[in-house]
């Protein structure tokens, strides 16, 4: 439940599975390719990264430290190209795989970590280039030209995915924004409303804090949809969500429950608190009409509350216990605030 509205890293997983079977692949082959060619050291070490690669990837899936392990495999991966092609007996192509760093650090580690490692891996590969190949043989314009090449493909390849990444987060966080929220109010909904209680419960608990849940619903508002219709019925609602906001804590979480319903999770506040602030809440809206242009439409509200911890621990339990409240308020004449069980033969 609470997973639908936290970013989803899975794809790294993905991404870091086919790179490790790639490397294993490529570890082995370059490892006898380079022994034949007698480069031995690089030979042993390709063969220890690829075994290390085919290792990794059966535990990718499942460890807890995928970021650390990332940063494990990525360092050694790029120093072992640079360090491929700086020895005397490299050959100019294995510049193409420093044109792999930013794509890699971008794809697995995200846009801040991704340039800074494209960064800093990118200006080395082309030193090691530079030191390698540009050489007192060739005329200077010739080097101008290499020169020139290998920085620009480098970096437009960085620049690339660092704009490809940025957009993609941008568009991430916009999705969990709308995917948390309600479209009529702005408020927050259902979904959003559970991953909060998540995180506050925890830690509240953690704490020793008190967190007061609270169940509204709108007395009557069939009448408001009936007599001005349904379009003045969803303003109502608008202005009833905007005045709840305007009036509640930016700490406390504010959701639209459903229909004419909202929620509300008071932080660091007990039940007798939170009685004595909804009760305040509900002789201001009594105050504050909504106003159209042609009447006053005066709304009110019932509220039923319950507590962290003391009528449960769980967010539906909670729940249930504030509509239970609500219900009596409701029973009771409406326009009023209930946070203890009048009697439990009223439970039906
Ligand atoms: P009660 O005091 O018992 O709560 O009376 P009520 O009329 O509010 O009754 P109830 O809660 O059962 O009905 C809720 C009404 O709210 C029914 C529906 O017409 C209206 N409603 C629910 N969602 C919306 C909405 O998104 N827009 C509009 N305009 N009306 C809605
Ligand atoms: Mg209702
Ligand atoms: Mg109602």
């Amino acid at each position: 439940m609470t997973d639908q509205l936290v970013q989803n890293f899975q794809y790294r997983r993905d991404v870091m599975r086919v790179l490790l079977i790639i490397t294993f692949i490529g570890g082995c082959v370059f490892s006898v390719v380079n022994f034949q060619r007698g480069i031995w050291p690089l030979a042993i070490i390709e063969l220890v990264y690829g075994l290390f690669s085919l290792w990794l990837w059966r535990q990718i899936m499942t460890t807890k430290y995928f970021q650390k392990w990332v940063t494990i495999y990525v360092v050694p991966f790029f120093v072992i190209m640079i360090y491929g092609l700086s020895v005397p007996q490299s050959s100019e192509s294995i510049f193409v795989w420093i044109l792999t760093i930013p794509v890699i650090s971008y794809l697995l580690m995200g846009r801040k970590q991704g340039f800074w490692f494209s960064l800093t891996f990118i200006i080395f590969g082309i030193m090691a280039y530079h030191w390698r190949f540009i050489s007192t043989e060739h005329n200077f314009s010739l080097n101008v030209a290499i020169s020139v090449n290998v920085i620009l493909s480098s970096f437009l390849m960085m620049t690339f995915a660092h704009v490809y990444e940025t957009n993609r987060e941008q568009n991430e966080d916009r999705l969990l924004s709308l995917a948390g929220t309600d479209p009529l109010t702005g408020l927050a909904n259902r979904m959003k409303l559970n991953e909060s209680f998540n995180q506050l419960s925890a830690l509240a608990a953690r704490h020793h804090d008190p967190l007061t849940v609270v169940l509204f619903d709108l007395d009557l508002f069939k009448t408001i949809n009936d007599i001005h219709g349904h379009a003045v019925g969803d303003d109502a609602l608008r202005h009833v969500a905007n005045f709840l906001q305007q009036n509640t804590r930016k700490s406390d979480l504010l959701a639209r429950f459903g229909g004419e319903e909202f929620a509300l999770l008071m932080v660091a506040t007990d039940i007798e608190k939170g009685h004595q602030q909804v009760n305040a809440l509900r002789k201001l809206l009594m105050k504050t009409p909504f106003t159209t242009p042609k009447c006053d439409i005066h709304i009110t509200l019932s509220a039923g509350i319950s507590s962290f911890g003391q009528d449960g621990y769980d967010l539906n339990r909670l729940l249930d216990t504030a509509d239970k409240r609500l219900y009596y308020a409701k029973e009771n004449g409406r326009n009023q605030v209930i946070s203890n069980d009048v009697t439990d033969d009223e439970q039906c």
